[in-house]
C-alpha cells in the first residue's frame, strides 16, 4: 500500500547544485539590513519584550543578516536594555563569514544631534554611544520643506546637524549610515537640496547613505532613476555605499528596494515579513527571495535561504502575527495548487505553475482537495501520505469530497479529513474502529431567574457564563454516550465534560485510548464553528435549519497539528464527525514516538 513519497523521488540536480554555489561565489553582493525590530516594532499588533527582539536576533544572525538595527537606545529602557543584553545573547551565533564580513552587526538607530545644540549635549547622542554599537544610524531630513516647516531650523542648520553629527561618530571610529529621511519626496521637490543632504554626509566621512522612500508613496522607476542620480553625485567617494529603505503604503516596497538596486543601492534596509508602521516596510523575506532567486545576487548564504520559511515563520510567531498563508515564497499556499487543471499539470512538470523550486527557500509544493479539484488533485493527496490509489478509487473520493462540499463541509484547509476519506476506500485498510451509536444530553438544572431576583452579582458570577437569565441555582449538566465497535469488541463508554463536544471527546477517546494508548498524546487544539449563510436551499442563516460547519485542530506533544471538518444542520453530529476524523487519523498516523504527519 505504502509506495513513496513525493520527497523520495525528488532530488537536485547536479546542475543546479553548481549553479548556486557559483551564484553565491561570483554574484554581485547586496547588504541585508534588518529593522524588524526598531521598525517593525513600530506596527500596531507588535509589541515584543526584551526576549522576544533577543530571539529574534538570533534568528536574524542564522539567517546571515548583515546588520541588526536593535532599536534606539534614546527613546526608551527596554531598547537600552537590548543593547546591553545583546553581545551575551549572541554568544556562539554562528558567523556569517563566507563573504567576508564578520558575525552580524548589530545597528544603533538614532537622529543627528538637535537644532542649534552640540554633540556633547545630546542626550540622545549619548543615549547612541552607551548602547556600544559598532554600527549608528542617523536619521536626518532630505525634504527641504520638512526642514523649515516640522523642525523649524534654517535648511544651512540642517546640513550642519548631520556634518557634526556624522564627524563625531566617525571620530568614535563607528560604522555610520545616515539615513535620509523622506529623500525621494524632498528630490521631488528639492532635488538640489535633497542631493545635498547625502554630499554633506559623505563629506563628513559617512559610510551608507540610506534613501528613504518613508511615505511609501514612490514608485519604482522614479526609485531607480533618483537613485541613479544620487549615485552620480556621491561618486567622488567611491567608498560611501548607497542603502534603501521603502515603506508599502502603495503595495510597492519590494519593487522599490530591487529597483533601488538597479539604480545603484547595495544595501536594503527592510522587515522580516513586511512588518512596520502602518503597511509595513519592505518585506526583508521576499527581497530576499528577489535579489537572489530571481536577479542573480547574493545577499544570505545558500543554505540559509533553504531556511527562508523557517526562520520567517518562526519570526512570525514570536511576534505574534500568524503567518500570512498567501505571503510570497514562505507562505502555506504560496506553492498550493487548488484548481484540478493545475494541479494535474505541476504532477507532470511542477514548472508549469510553480515559479521556481519550492524547495531552494525551504517552502514545498502542495495540491490541495475541494470541490474545485480534478482526480490529480486527490492523487497527489494520496502521494503525499505515502498510498497509491487508482485512478477509479480517486475518482469516488473526488465524488464524495464534491457531494460533502455541497453539503457544507469545505476541505481546502482540513487534509486529515481527506486523508481519512482516502484511506477509508484503500481495500486493505482496517478501520480502527466503528462508531455504532452516540448521544448527547445537555440540559440546564435550575430556575430561569424571576423579575424579583434579588441579586444580580451572585447569578453571574456563579455561572461562569455570560447568560442574563441566569441564577445562583443553575448547573450545567452535559452527559455523552457512544457505543463503539473496537475490533470484535462492542464497547459502551459514557463521560461528562464542560459542553456537549468536550462530553464527547471524552466518551470517545476512553475506550480507544485503552486500545490506542498512542492517543494520548493528541489533543483538540482549536474548534471553530461557522453557520452557513445559506444552504443549497436557499434557507438563511437565521434559519435554525441552516448547516453548521465544525473544524477541529489536533495537536501532538510535539506540537504537529492535524485538521478535520465536519458538517450538519446540527452542530453536535458535525463536531461528532470531525472529532471521529481526527481521533482516527491519530490512531493511524502516532506511535509510542510521536505522530508522523505529512
Ligand atoms: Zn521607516
Amino acid at each position: 500500500m505504502v509506495q513513496q513519497t513525493r520527497a523520495d523521488s525528488d532530488h537536485t540536480s547536479p546542475g543546479v547544485e553548481l549553479a548556486s554555489s557559483l551564484l553565491d561565489s561570483l554574484a554581485p553582493y547586496v547588504s541585508m539590513y534588518d529593522t524588524t525590530l526598531r521598525d517593525g516594532a513600530q506596527m500596531v499588533g507588535i509589541s515584543l519584550t526584551v526576549g522576544d527582539k533577543l530571539k529574534i536576533a538570533r534568528l536574524l544572525t542564522e539567517l546571515g543578516a548583515d546588520y541588526i538595527e536593535g532599536g534606539w537606545p534614546g527613546s526608551n529602557p527596554k531598547d537600552a536594555e537590548f543593547f546591553l543584553r545583546f553581545q551575551e545573547a549572541m554568544a556562539g551565533a554562528p558567523c556569517n563569514a563566507r563573504y567576508g564580513t564578520q558575525k552580524t552587526k548589530l545597528a544603533a538607530f538614532g537622529a543627528t544631534r538637535r537644532k542649534y545644540s552640540s554633540c556633547e549635549q545630546d542626550a540622545n547622542v549619548k543615549a547612541l554611544v552607551d548602547s556600544g554599537a559598532d554600527v549608528i544610524t542617523l536619521v536626518a531630513k532630505a525634504w527641504d520643506v520638512q526642514v523649515t516647516k516640522v523642525l523649524e531650523a534654517s535648511l544651512e542648520e540642517n546640513l550642519l546637524m548631520i556634518r557634526e553629527t556624522v564627524e563625531y561618530f566617525k571620530a568614535l571610529g563607528k560604522e555610520v549610515m545616515l539615513d535620509a529621511e523622506h529623500f525621494f519626496d524632498g528630490y521631488k521637490a528639492n532635488s538640489q537640496y535633497a542631493l545635498a543632504a547625502l554630499r554633506t554626509a559623505a563629506e563628513a566621512g559617512a559610510d551608507v547613505v540610506v534613501l528613504c522612500d518613508t511615505n511609501g508613496g514612490s514608485m519604482p522607476w522614479q526609485v531607480e532613476d533618483w537613485t541613479r542620480a544620487a549615485k552620480e553625485v556621491l561618486q567622488d567617494w567611491p567608498h560611501v555605499r548607497i542603502g534603501i529603505h521603502t515603506h508599502n503604503d502603495c503595495d510597492m516596497a519590494v519593487a522599490n528596494s530591487l529597483a533601488a538596486v538597479r539604480g545603484g543601492a547595495t544595501l536594503i534596509q527592510g522587515c522580516m515579513n513586511g512588518y512596520g508602521e502602518r503597511t509595513g516596510n519592505a518585506n526583508l523575506v521576499s527581497v530576499i527571495g528577489g535579489l537572489q532567486a530571481k536577479m542573480g545576487y547574493r545577499c544570505i548564504p545558500m543554505e540559509s535561504l533553504s531556511r527562508l520559511t523557517e526562520i520567517a515563520s518562526e519570526v512570525g510567531e514570536i511576534a505574534g502575527q500568524p503567518m500570512r498563508p498567501s505571503q510570497p515564497f514562505v507562505g502555506s499556499s504560496a506553492f498550493a495548487h487548488k484548481g484540478g487543471i493545475h494541479v494535474a499539470a505541476v504532477r507532470k512538470m511542477p514548472e508549469s505553475y510553480n515559479h521556481m523550486d519550492p524547495r531552494s527557500v525551504g517552502n514545498t509544493m502542495r495540491s490541495v482537495v475541494s470541490e474545485l479539484s480534478g482526480r490529480g488533485n486527490i492523487l497527489d493527496k494520496a502521494e503525499q501520505a505515502g498510498l497509491l490509489l487508482d485512478k477509479d478509487v480517486a475518482g469516488s473520493v473526488l465524488a464524495r469530497i464534491k457531494q460533502m462540499e455541497n453539503e457544507g463541509c469545505t476541505f481546502e484547509n482540513a487534509g486529515a479529513s481527506v486523508d481519512m476519506l482516502i484511506m477509508r476506500r484503500d481495500r486493505h485498510y482496517r478501520q480502527p474502529f466503528r462508531v455504532l451509536e452516540f448521544s448527547v444530553i445537555s440540559s440546564n438544572r435550575g430556575g430561569a431567574r424571576g423579575s424579583d431576583s434579588e441579586d444580580d452579582e451572585v447569578g453571574e458570577a456563579s455561572s461562569g457564563h455570560c447568560g442574563d437569565w441566569l441564577d445562583a441555582n443553575n448547573s450545567h449538566v452535559n452527559q455523552a454516550i457512544v457505543k463503539l465497535l473496537v475490533g470484535n469488541k462492542v464497547k459502551l463508554s459514557a463521560a461528562e465534560g464542560n459542553g456537549p463536544v468536550d462530553a464527547l471527546n471524552k466518551a470517545l477517546r476512553e475506550p480507544l485510548e485503552t486500545e490506542y494508548p498512542q492517543l494520548r498524546q493528541t489533543d483538540l487544539a482549536d474548534y471553530r464553528v461557522r453557520l452557513l449563510e445559506s444552504d443549497i436551499s436557499g434557507r438563511s442563516a437565521s434559519d435554525s435549519a441552516s448547516t453548521t460547519r465544525v473544524t477541529i485542530d489536533f495537536e501532538d506533544e510535539d506540537g504537529n497539528k492535524w485538521t478535520t471538518v465536519g458538517a450538519h444542520t446540527s452542530i453536535v453530529e458535525a463536531s461528532f464527525r470531525a472529532l471521529v476524523d481526527g481521533l482516527e487519523f491519530g490512531i493511524i498516523n502516532c506511535d509510542d514516538d510521536g505522530c508522523d504527519i505529512n
